[in-house]
């Protein structure tokens, strides 16, 4: 299978250098191909901006969805754009690797999925009418694939628990979850977690190894987080809100997971 692990830590010796190099290796050794994109050793450019297509008037004014739409469609994309969308054709599975910064993802890595989701590739796709709202939520030019967090964390395990003071880690990690993974059609794996990372020795980075190379081991058999389609029923079209009898006490992030079925 096709891996593309996409990584984002500006310290190739750090922590979440040494587990990169370590799901490299592992999958490489279980004769998986795979690609790497070292956002901060690519220099990747982090902002959206005009310079994202080859082919934009002098004096046009920006605007960043339809010159997405139109670089995509007419093959004018900047070609660092270009070839990170091969990447994901190619892909079978894609990692998104990263120390958790300010509850999220390091803007290097927010840039990347800005740049290359353009409009008509990630978004923008499929027929909406009254029935479909578009190729996304389950759908989309990513369906088929799966993809897998693995995110770091200063925080302890508990300090991201369902009372925990920051918020439980499912809702945090929901918008790039269901928001920029489930949205384009990936099946999206739980996360794999590192928590309180300062607590990490020789024999604890030993046993974090073992515990990733079995989720790596397990990325075509691990169930998906049962996010609910949007196209098969569960929602009303086009309020996009979930028809009332389905998970009626239910709010907020956890009503789009169809736990128990
Ligand atoms: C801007 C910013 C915002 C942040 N926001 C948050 C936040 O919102 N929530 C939160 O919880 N945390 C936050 N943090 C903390 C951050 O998530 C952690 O610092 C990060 O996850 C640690 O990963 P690292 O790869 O940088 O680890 P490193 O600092 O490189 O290493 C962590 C520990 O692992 C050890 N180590 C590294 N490699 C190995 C190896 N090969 N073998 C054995 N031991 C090793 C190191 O010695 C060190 O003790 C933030 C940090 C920054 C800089």
């Amino acid at each position: 299978m096709n891996v593309l692990l996409v990584y984002a830590h500006p310290e190739s010796s750090s922590l979440n250098g040494s587990l990169k190099n370590f799901s490299v290796k592992h999958l490489e050794d279980a004769g998986h191909k795979v690609q790497v994109s070292d956002l901060y050793a690519m220099q990747w450019k982090a902002i959206l901006d005009a310079d994202d297509s080859t082919d934009r008037q002098p004096g046009a004014r920006f605007d960043p969805s339809l010159d997405s739409k139109r670089a995509f469609e007419n093959g004018t994309q900047s070609q660092d754009i270009a070839l990170e969308q091969d990447k994901l054709r190619w892909a079978d599975a894609v990692i998104l690797q990263f120390p958790l910064w300010w509850f999220s993802m390091p803007a290097i890595l927010k840039g990347w999925v800005e740049r290359v989701y353009a409009y008509g590739f990630a978004y923008g796709v499929g027929e909406h009418s009254d029935t479909h709202w578009g190729d996304r939520y389950g759908e989309g030019m990513l369906a088929g694939k799966r993809a897998m967090l693995v995110v770091t964390t200063g925080g302890w395990e508990s300090h991201y628990g369902p009372r925990g003071i920051n918020g439980p880690i499912d809702d945090i990690l929901f918008p790039i979850q269901h928001g920029i993974l489930y949205y384009p059609g990936f099946d999206v794996l739980p996360p794999f977690m590192v928590y309180r990372t300062s607590r990490t020795d020789e024999a604890r980075f030993s046993k974090i190894c073992d515990e990733l190379g079995q989720r790596l081991d397990d990325l075509w058999k691990t169930a998906p987080i049962p996010f609910r389609p949007q196209n098969a029923g569960a929602y009303a079209i086009p309020e996009l809100t979930l028809r009332s009898d389905i998970a009626a006490d239910q709010y907020g992030f956890d009503a789009h997971i169809a736990r128990g079925g």
